[in-house]
């Protein structure tokens, strides 16, 4: 997710409950000051961590506050793991990201399109 005023992540979440996010250890702050907070993680392998509270059959990343579909937004932002810093939201960055489609459309929410992003401030096309 990424967060900025009018970003759809920020009524969404829909990924951060839906998959497992894991990524390697050496992204935590046990390792790299400022990284992703140990506490908030499990190991899943000799080289490999997850954020907690994704394995079970209701997933949902502990880091996650807020409600899905409604208003939601990542507590640790500024040190999420590198897997959710490159996860793009559909159409933000020109193309669809299905992961994103599966993961909103899981949650009953509609996938975003490139009109989301459109700037409702900027005069519209004749
Ligand atoms: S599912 Fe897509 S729109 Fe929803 S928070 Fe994740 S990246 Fe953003
Ligand atoms: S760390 Fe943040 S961005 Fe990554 S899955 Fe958890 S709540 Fe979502």
């Amino acid at each position: 997710m990424s967060a900025s005023a009018t970003n759809p992540c920020l009524s969404c979440g829909a990924c951060c409950a839906h998959y497992r996010c894991s990524f390697y250890w050496g992204e935590t702050d046990e390792v790299r000051p400022g990284g992703v907070p140990v506490h908030m993680t499990e190991p899943i392998g000799p080289f490999r961590a997850a954020m907690r509270g994704m394995s079970g059959s209701q997933p949902r990343c502990i880091a996650l506050a807020g409600v899905v579909g409604v208003s939601a937004f990542c507590s640790i932002y500024e040190q999420r793991p590198s897997v959710c810093q490159n996860f793009e939201p559909s159409w933000k960055m020109g193309t669809a990201n299905p992961l994103c489609d599966k993961a909103r459309a899981v949650w009953g929410l509609p996938p975003l399109t490139p009109e989301t992003w459109q700037d409702p401030h900027l005069p519209k096309a004749a």
